[in-house]
């Protein structure tokens, strides 16, 4: 419903269009605000249109669905192609300078954690995110070369690691993908239906090997090797069909130190110390033994979280954007949704984080889609306290915008472009390299369709 001409309301602009985004303008356009979107791909859905594994095309697809019924309300405008922070096509100034009742981050995770390794650096090492968005296409990503070889070490014992295992084994073919945890396979973090993907072409026989070697060392903090290894085979009962020649295995009780490099300055193997378990409270923490030992691969990819983009511009600390250390009266939790500044000591007015912005790599799509409607509520009671706009001011708002982002001659991709953009994706067969659907991998391709597209609308039948 779009704010009737004498009906007070609230402007609301929502950074960040992924399933955390997209749940805030969802509940902020149910509850009468215009809602603008401001998205740095020209596509919505983050992580659920660049993230999840290619092959889940029901999930991709029901989400889509959902996000398209979000920008189709009339309250809703959408701006793809349009970065905010510093030096980018709108800076946090910028979106205060316009009027707006209070803003939302929900720009996801994009920084890229690493556990800072020697050698970290060489050709060859990768960030997940990275793999992940190429994979998906995602435009800057998607054309960049990741050269895995034939036997790559993976970082991690996430689901993310799952879905670059599966990558790997099923679309780039290399011989060997192992998993590298600092602990042991007790502390796996992988969810056991994620697996299914890949169990198939886990080397069972090798696993055993390695429950073997690490025996001792698991027995010695009261843990079953047996049991565990019963556990995890249990969990591959249940596979889906992956044909591969590739192999899968894990390396535990194992932390990079170091990665090593030829003379090109080529992964050519990690340094990795063997570690031991010590109780940690109810959990356990990984000690080095000061034994080392190198371990042949040819690339290397850290899977190990993300962190926010300090870039953006918000009060950032370890990793993190600020959020308000006091709580509030409502919820104490809900202050965990104020951006805060410390310098000031002040909550940032009108400032609010949802999803992977306020809790880096935090859940599935669920989790994203609750945190951005408790953000919401959050939001909703500081707008209550604020004097409403009105249509006048909002409409304001908005050409303020369109001007800014004119003026500086950022080509934003608005809802019908995005629908004439997905027209023409549709009209192509889907490309062969395991997405399952064609997607262009450009912005400047993506750009051109929507104005090649345009210009043949405006075209009357019969010309
Ligand atoms: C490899 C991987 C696989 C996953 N698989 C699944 C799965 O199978 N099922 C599931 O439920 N969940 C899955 N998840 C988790 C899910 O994707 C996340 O929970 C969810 O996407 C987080 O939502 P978000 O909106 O907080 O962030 P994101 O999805 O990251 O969205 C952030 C949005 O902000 C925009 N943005 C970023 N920076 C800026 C900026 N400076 N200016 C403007 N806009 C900006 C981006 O363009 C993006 O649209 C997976 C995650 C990963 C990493």
């Amino acid at each position: 419903m779009a704010i009737a001409g004498d009906q007070q309301a609230h402007l609301i602009v929502v950074i960040g269009a992924g399933p955390a985004g997209m749940s805030v303008a969802s509940f902020m356009a149910k509850a009468g605000h215009e809602v603008v979107i401001l998205n740095r791909d020209i596509k919505f859905g983050g992580l659920a249109e660049y993230g999840i594994f290619p092959n889940k095309l029901k999930l991709r697809g029901g989400l889509r669905k959902t996000y398209w019924e979000i920008l189709e309300r009339p309250n809703v405008h959408y701006f793809g192609n349009v970065s905010v922070g510093n030096k980018k096509d709108l800076t946090i100034e910028d979106l205060r300078g316009l009027g707006a009742s209070a803003l939302v981050f929900a720009t996801g995770a994009q920084g890229t954690k690493t556990i800072g390794v020697e050698g970290d650096s060489a050709v060859g090492v990768y960030h997940a995110k990275d793999v992940v968005y190429h994979f998906n296409r995602l435009p800057d990503f998607a054309e960049r070369p990741f050269e895995m070889g034939r036997r790559v070490a993976v970082i991690g014992v996430g689901d993310v690691m799952v879905d670059i295992a599966h990558w790997l084994v099923q679309y780039k073919r290399v011989e060997q993908v192992t998993a590298i945890a600092r602990r042991g396979p007790l502390e796996r973090k992988y969810n056991p239906k994620e697996i299914r993907a890949v169990c198939s072409v886990i080397d069972q026989d090798a696993l055993a090997k390695e429950f073997a070697r690490i025996r001792p060392r698991l027995e010695a903090v009261g843990q079953n090797p047996d049991e565990i290894l019963k556990d995890m085979l249990d969990e591959f009962a249940k596979w889906e069909p992956l044909t591969s020649p590739s192999k899968i295995g894990f390396r535990f009780l194992a932390s990079p130190r170091r990665v090593l490099t030829d003379g090109q300055n080529r992964v050519r193997a990690l340094e990795i110390e063997e570690t031991k378990l010590e109780p940690k409270g109810e959990d356990t923490a990984a000690v080095g033994l000061k034994q080392y030992y190198e371990f042949p691969c040819d690339s290397v990819v850290f899977a190990v979280g993300d962190r926010v983009d300090e870039t953006l511009g918000l009060p950032y600390k370890n990793g993190v954007f600020v959020t308000n250390p006091s709580k509030t009266n409502h919820d104490p939790d809900d202050a965990l949704f104020q951006a805060y500044d410390e310098a000031s000591g002040k909550v940032v007015d009108g400032v609010f984080l949802a999803g992977w912005a306020r809790k880096a790599s935090e859940g599935l799509v669920g989790v994203a889609k609750r945190d951005g409607e408790w953000c919401s509520e959050v939001a909703s009671r500081y707008l209550n306290a604020q004097p409403a706009r009105d249509r006048n001011t909002i409409d304001g708002v908005v050409r303020r915008l369109r001007g800014l982002l004119e003026e500086r001659k950022v080509l934003a991709v608005d809802a019908e472009g995005l629908r004439l953009l997905e027209k023409a994706e549709q009209e192509r067969s889907p490309s062969n390299d395991g997405i399952g659907e064609f997607k262009f991998s450009s912005n400047q391709e993506m750009l051109a369709q929507v104005r090649n597209k345009r210009e043949t609308c405006k075209v009357p039948a019969g010309h």
